[in-house]
């Protein structure tokens, strides 16, 4: 038991009172809900008879969002509110472990205290620091591009580019698995909007051939995120060349540690400059914290600094991320430690599955989605792997197509060769367990 100061009542009585204090306190609260449900609005009403029943739909359907909550930093091992231990963590784009890296902490710490918590304002009004724009040089000169525009997230890349840049004039050809913030930048588009089948070059070719448009722009995620599979950027490249195209990938999957140097999917694929645009991700491989960005020709980078509303009407992104970013370019530009030991890993994982009986989808990425087929089977195996240790996360229908539930597990660089091993182990014995595969 832990010593009290003489002036504090002992530790039973500390207990006993603060479970009277909740006691009194969740009372005064639920006081307040009825006095509050006794007053509400005829629309509030409304509102909740129309949302309850889309709650139940979502439950019915068995897509309830079920968030674990951690109580320690983002890393290879976590700590779960409500469960003892810690466990070993696959599921979070943590690519080269720089989330909780001490250097890029220690970045942030002094981004903090150099330039403050936040800018209070959007970049065109007095929200641009020196460190902002540094930041843009630097990715400009990573990607060897001309411009770079900052934004607070990939998601607002995406969802500030279509609007800004196209017309009705103009076209945009998208992969189908493309990732949800290019869908929705693409609805905020006056543009005509044509979907080819994933990956299927003949079939964009022939929307391509027949369209008129003045500007055609085609876009696609670099590395598809349910799938861990590559973009054929080559076979983009020939037709947006043979069709006067331009052609944007979204490179959140592979900035930083894709291909020899981490320049992302175009390097990976040996066609390095092949994107006219690229829109990518702070929040992943890079830093691990936040933001986003879109780099490319500077007449429209100048466009989007003027016209993209995610940009112009949002606040700029904090000075200890945008630190904490610019701490991590140095990590993935003077080192290729941390891609190489990610690329180990990765191998490690995919051949140990694999020497178990274990299909893992997808190109060499560190996303291995593990295929099960049935999607009580994979919630079945995650729970199993949950209960071993090892957080890993299920997915079905809709989130993949039916028949293709998986359960997604993704490498990092900060995970030890025996964190894989362990892994791959219960993966081996939780499928046996549960009839997957033969025991
Ligand atoms: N694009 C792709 C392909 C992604 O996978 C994600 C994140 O899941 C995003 C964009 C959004 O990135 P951000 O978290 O920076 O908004």
């Amino acid at each position: 038991m832990f010593a009290t100061h003489p002036l504090q009542p002992p530790v039973d009585a500390m207990a006993l009172r603060s479970t009277l204090l909740r006691i009194v306190f969740n009372g005064q609260q639920t006081r307040q809900i009825h006095e509050l449900k006794k007053k509400e609005h005829a629309g509030v009403t409304k509102l909740r008879e129309v949302v309850e029943d889309r709650l139940q739909e979502i439950k019915r359907s068995k897509t309830w969002k079920h968030e674990r909550i951690l109580t320690s930093p983002q890393d290879t091992k976590v700590k779960v509110k409500g469960s003892e231990g810690e466990f070993l963590n696959f599921c979070a784009n943590n690519y080269l472990g720089l989330a909780n890296h001490p250097e890029v902490v220690e970045a942030a710490r002094e981004g903090l205290s150099k330039y403050g918590a936040g800018l209070s304002s959007v970049r065109f009004i007095c929200g641009t620091q020196t460190m902002h724009k540094e930041l843009e040089d630097r990715l400009t000169q990573f990607h060897g591009r001309e411009d770079t525009i900052l934004y607070d997230s990939c998601f607002s890349a995406n969802t500030g580019l279509f609007e800004a840049l196209l017309t009705s004039e103009d076209a945009v050809f998208s992969d189908t698995l493309n990732h949800a913030s290019i869908i929705d930048g693409i609805r905020l588009c006056k543009a005509q909007k044509l979907r080819y089948p994933h990956k299927d070059l003949n079939e964009l070719e022939h929307l391509l051939a027949h369209s008129q448009a003045r500007l055609k722009l085609i876009v696609t995620d670099g590395v598809f995120s349910m799938d861990g599979n590559v973009a054929p950027i080559k076979g983009l490249r020939d037709l947006a060349d043979k069709y006067r195209a331009l052609l944007a990938v979204d490179d959140s999957h592979a900035t930083g540690f894709f291909g020899e140097t981490g320049r992302g999917t175009e390097e990976y694929c040996g066609v390095k400059g092949a994107a006219d645009i690229i829109c990518s991700t702070l929040g992943k491989a890079v830093s691990g914290a936040a933001g986003g960005y879109t780099t490319g020709p500077k007449e429209l980078v100048s466009l989007l600094r003027n016209v993209s509303r995610p940009y112009l009407f949002s606040n700029a992104p904090p000075p200890p991320v945008v630190a904490a970013c610019l701490k991590s370019l140095d990590l993935v530009e003077n080192s290729s430690e941390l891609r190489q030991r990610l690329r180990e890993n990765t191998r490690l994982f995919r051949e140990g599955m694999t020497a178990v009986g274990l299909t893992v989808a997808g190109d060499d990425h560190p996303i291995c989605p593990v295929m099960v087929g049935e999607a009580a089977l994979a919630s079945d195996l995650a729970a199993g792997m949950l209960e071993r240790g090892v957080y890993v996360v299920a997915f079905s229908y809709p989130v993949v197509p039916k028949g293709s539930a998986r359960v997604r597990v993704q490498l990092s660089a900060a995970h030890a060769p025996d964190d894989v091993r362990r892994a791959v182990q219960a993966f081996a014995d939780v499928a046996r367990n549960i009839g997957f595969i033969q025991k």
